[in-house]
């Protein structure tokens, strides 16, 4: 299957599904030209990689609902597969209080192994560090 419309089939229709509510598409494929001018990474899953596809996402659209950032990663991180998530930078704090992304990046491989590491990334523009899941 095309590693594009796997994710949006196998991760992010499931997504969508479970919210019911819309969630906005910041990024997802990025040719080289493109990745090369927003400035993201030279190994970027947004350009497609083997098996691998990225997507961008926030709470844009959610947070009217009072779905925030921070409501989709904890979900994502605890009740999906994925081969990579990754909480981008630290938003506002929602109105519970609580620490919330500015927008949340996930790989995700037609390989279903691969979807089982769940390797859970932070970054703040320093790199990427682990994200501990049992603090969330
Ligand atoms: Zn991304």
């Amino acid at each position: 299957m095309c590693i594009i419309k796997n994710l949006a089939n196998n991760f992010f229709q499931p997504l969508r599904n479970h919210f019911k509510l819309p969630i906005k598409i910041n990024s997802f494929f990025r040719c080289k030209e493109l990745n090369d001018a927003i400035g993201g990474s030279k190994y970027s899953d947004h350009m497609v990689n083997d098996d691998v596809a990225a997507i961008d996402i926030d709470d844009t659209y959610s947070k009217e609902y009072g779905i925030y950032n921070r409501h989709i990663f904890d979900h994502i991180a605890h009740n999906m597969e994925y081969y990579k998530l990754i909480y981008e930078y630290e938003d506002k704090l929602t109105p519970g209080g609580l620490q919330s992304p500015k927008w949340i990046h996930i790989s995700y491989s037609t390989d279903p192994i691969k979807n089982k590491q769940k390797t859970t990334l932070y970054t703040n523009g320093n790199g990427y560090k682990p994200f501990k899941l049992d603090i969330i």
